[in-house]
């Protein structure tokens, strides 16, 4: 499939489906309607946002022989298919960045006192007008100053700065917005529906997010990631580096909540899909702006404390997290910070807070004077300790630091500093979990066989592992953070 085509294929035709920019359509509709048609556009606004599907539309109403209700392009007389196919000779498209382009704007004073060949009108499409040189542009001022009747200018640009105040003045100047992600998604699943390409909603939203309001860029990516007939978030979320998207929400919501264990989980299936958690929280800061710029027109001004304080600690992770060996950290500390180290629903006392509050930040402290030792350069001074492990409970018991210390995930390494060796039977080893959620985190399959690796590779005996969940006994938070931690805090 050509990438280009689907784009091409789904161009606006008429202003019905223009996407996104309503107040220009509004008014370049109501100035066919009443024959007020400017001789002279300037269209300016990011690469995608339909300058060029704009200025084609005006020149089919201008020429168009059964125009729909006054306004809208019928693309069926021979002037509508001429222009949608590129071949009407009386509608000139120049891209002044080209070579040719110069040309043909040095050739544009002499040739258009010429009547149209066939049409009523003439129209000149200038693309890229900002780097027409200073001679085109002084032609190009003459003939604006007095357009013959027969001819009109849609001249486009990206970078309106460039263009000579003198040209701006002769001009009705439109800005071209950039498309609202909505207005985005929304085409995305038309065309998907049209074409029946197989897409979760959410892809459309990943697709939408990165084009960041361009509709070219959005329907080229589209077509690009789709395959065979598919468009998987998958594959998507590789390509873009995008993390998925309904975490933001769900680290929100839990967030809102209070609901600390799952804000953690969110964390951490975010670290396991291999997402960058760089780009995680910028979006994650982007969504809570425009949530908090909502909340202000909403007067609700409780809620924009609250969205300022989440935006501020999760800035501030944002600002760590090239610091520290273990990337989720600056992002657990945020949670825990603005969450609370309970357990959803339970109330914090005042006291407890502050205690917590003052925990973090020692730890914060704590990982900051940490920064320097690297992951590689921990693993190799465990494996330097001397001292062999044996296959006996207390050896194993009071090894463990260093057994851990050999896991290469950083996650895994955290949840297993909360566990400890209870058990040692002929060939397993039962370890007990503060928590179930670094149990399960344990036990996931390809993390046990790696833990059973590693205390094989000391012990040189094979082993599987066994696993039991403390029961829970009533905790101060401070524990809790502790725990958290993995149990130490210096001061
Ligand atoms: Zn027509």
């Amino acid at each position: 499939m050509e990438r280009i085509a689907l784009y091409r294929k789904y161009r606006p035709h008429n202003f019905v489906n223009l996407v996104g920019q309503d107040y220009i359509k509004t008014t370049l509709v109501n100035a066919i309607k009443s024959h007020h048609i400017s001789h002279a556009y300037l269209f300016s606004g990011p690469r995608g946002t339909g300058k060029t599907s704009t200025a084609r539309l005006m020149a089919k109403a201008l020429n168009c022989q059964n125009l729909i209700d006054d306004h809208d392009p019928c693309n069926e007389c021979e002037f509508c298919v001429d222009i949608n196919e590129g071949r009407l000779i009386d509608m000139i498209e120049i891209d002044a960045a080209s070579n040719r382009g110069i040309d043909e704007v040095r050739d544009l004073k002499e040739k258009i006192n010429f009547a149209p060949t066939r049409a009523k009108y003439k129209v000149y499409v200038i693309d890229e007008v900002h780097m027409m040189t200073r001679e085109a542009f002084n032609a190009l001022l003459k003939t604006l100053e007095e357009p013959p009747p027969h001819v009109y200018f849609i001249l486009a640009t990206t970078e309106i700065h460039k263009i000579p105040d003198t040209i701006i003045s002769r001009c009705q100047r439109f800005d071209f917005k950039r498309i609202s992600r909505k207005a985005l998604m929304t085409r995305l699943s038309y065309i998907a529906q049209a074409e029946k390409i197989e897409a979760e909603d959410k892809t459309f939203e990943a697709i939408s997010k990165y084009a960041d309001g361009g509709l070219r860029d959005a329907i080229g990516l589209f077509e690009q990631l789709t395959v065979d007939g598919k468009l998987e978030f998958e594959k998507v979320k590789d390509v873009l580096g995008v993390s998925d998207l309904s975490l933001l929400d769900s680290l929100y919501e839990a967030l809102m909540t209070k609901d600390t264990k799952n804000a953690l989980k969110i964390i951490h299936e975010l670290h396991d899909q291999g997402s960058d958690l760089k780009k995680f929280i910028h979006e994650f800061v982007d969504n809570l702006r425009n949530k908090m710029i909502e909340s202000v027109f909403e007067s609700d001004s409780a809620r924009t404390a609250n969205l300022m304080n989440i935006i501020e600690i999760f800035q501030d992770a944002q600002s760590k997290l090239q610091l520290v060996s273990i990337p989720q950290l600056p992002l657990e500390i945020a949670v825990i910070k603005l969450a609370g180290p309970v357990e959803a629903g339970t109330e914090i006392a005042d006291g407890a807070k502050k205690k917590v509050e003052k925990i973090a930040e020692k730890v914060e402290k704590k990982v900051d004077k940490k920064v320097e030792k690297t992951t590689e350069e921990r693993v190799h001074k465990a494996i330097e300790d001397t001292g062999a492990i044996t296959f006996e409970l207390p050896s194993l018991k009071e090894n463990w630091p260093r057994i851990t210390e050999r896991i290469k995930a950083p996650s895994l390494r955290l949840s297993l500093k909360n566990a400890v060796p209870v058990e040692l039977g002929e060939s397993d080893l039962t370890i007990q979990f503060e928590t179930r959620f670094h149990r399960d985190k344990v036990m996931e399959h390809d993390h046990r066989i790696e833990l059973e690796a590693v205390i094989k590779d000391v012990t040189g005996k094979p082993v599987k592992i066994l696993s039991i969940v403390k029961e829970l006994e009533i905790k101060s938070v401070v524990d809790e953070a502790l725990n958290i931690f993995g149990g130490e805090v210096v001061d």
